[in-house]
């Protein structure tokens, strides 16, 4: 029995079967059990963003485990109010209140039951969400139903019936769909799961003006755009609008479980004592993961990657003048590489065989999202080895 085989006896099967077995991580590398070296340029789905094992963060990490690892919401930790107050400044709102969660689902869970709860108190038929066709919120039942994309409902079908969703290009149809009904806005800057679409600015812009108008909160999910994935802390920063709330997870604490809910303004103050809890919230050894990887990120790492992240581009253009790909959609370092035919499985096969990590996040989108640590030599080994599996893919053809 290998690894695998005991994976597929043991583990429930919610997911394809595994590319590889992966034993231990060295910055911008992944080892594999036969020990191959693969160059990670997926960070886990935009997750390690510092790459593997970052010293700080494993630092901070067994530090805080030999301080205090637990003692639940009934008291507070140094770590999780820090935590709060540095995304609070890093979004520039002094007046700014975190719910912690665990991850990218249920911050926006815990988003969606502010919305409604800020809705309630307007009116009780005030409980309905807009969201975008293509969106991806998560996999709890409230956050499902946010995500725009239909198949992932039908299986849990009845869901709650709340949310009406609009195509992901289409102000108009925002527009039409909100009303006083409607308790939130949600949208992502840019749908990473739904193929690194870019939403239009004007989306965005008429977003804001149908919240303030209708009195809806406009929520942003961040959790797979922020902290620094895009270039800006948070996507929005550089999107002309600014939301309500904004819901961070996946790169937060560099692969510790975390997810954050960040509020300004009369939505900083809607939830009250005893209207949502969660045990794991606010953990003091993800909390000081997650200040380690802020520390680290303005220490010049963030800096750094923006020459990193049009190094990215550059390559990929070029493949793309070389009849490789057609486009390149995304941003900083969340990147989608178009290709003219629907065979991203195959190129991601391709990119397996030639151990180069990337995923095939739509039929014909290959998605980049490298650590914001990678070398330049890293980028260019990383796009020698794209270049070789997309003629090996054109070639098969
Ligand atoms: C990954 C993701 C989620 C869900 O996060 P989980 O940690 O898997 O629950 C929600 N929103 C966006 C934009 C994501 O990319």
């Amino acid at each position: 029995m290998t690894l695998r085989d005991d994976a597929v006896a043991h583990v429930m099967s919610t997911y394809p079967a595994p590319r590889a077995t992966f034993v231990r991580g060295e910055g911008s590398w992944l080892v594999d059990a036969d020990g191959d070296r693969w160059l990670d340029f997926l960070s886990g789905l935009a997750v390690t963003s510092l790459g593997h094992a970052h010293p700080a963060v494993t630092r901070a990490v067994a530090e805080q485990a030999a301080t205090l690892v637990h003692t639940s919401n009934l008291f507070v930790t140094p770590p999780a109010v820090e935590l709060a107050s540095r995304l609070g400044a890093l979004a520039g709102w002094p007046d700014a209140r975190t719910f912690f969660a665990q991850c990218g689902a249920t911050a926006n869970e815990a988003a969606l039951k502010l919305a409604r709860r800020h809705g309630k108190r307007i009116d009780a038929d005030k409980h309905r969400v807009v969201a975008l066709e293509g969106s991806f919120h998560g996999r709890t039942f409230a956050t499902l139903e946010a995500t725009g994309q239909l198949q992932k409902h039908v299986p849990y079908e009845p869901l709650l019936g709340t949310v009406d969703h609009v195509p992901f290009d289409d102000a108009d149809a925002l527009r039409a769909a909100v009303d006083e009904r409607t308790c939130a806005v949600l949208v992502e800057v840019i749908q990473g799961e739904g193929g690194v679409r870019t939403v239009p600015a004007a989306v965005l812009e008429t977003a804001r003006q149908v919240c303030d108008a209708a009195d809806a909160l406009l929520i942003v999910d961040e959790v797979q755009t922020g902290i620094a994935r895009t270039g800006p802390w948070f996507a929005w920063q550089n999107s002309g609008i600014v939301p309500d709330v904004f819901t961070l997870a996946k790169a937060l604490a560099n692969g510790l479980p975390i997810g954050a809910c960040v509020a300004h303004g009369d939505a900083a103050q809607v939830f009250e004592p005893g209207d949502h809890a969660t045990t794991f919230g606010g953990n003091p050894v993800t909390s000081a993961a997650a200040l380690a990887v802020l520390d680290t990120l303005e220490g010049g790492v963030r800096d750094a990657s923006r020459a990193r992240a049009e190094q990215v581009r550059a390559g990929l253009d070029a493949l793309i003048a070389d009849g490789l790909g057609r486009g390149v959609r995304g941003a900083g370092m969340l990147l989608g590489l178009e290709l003219s035919q629907p065979v991203a499985a195959a190129v991601e096969s391709a990119c397996d065989a030639r151990r180069l990590v990337v995923n095939a996040v739509a039929p014909d989108v290959v998605r980049l999202a490298p650590p914001l640590t990678v070398s330049d030599e890293e980028v260019d080994m990383a796009l020698t080895r794209l270049r070789d599996a997309l003629n090996d893919v054109k070639e098969a053809a």
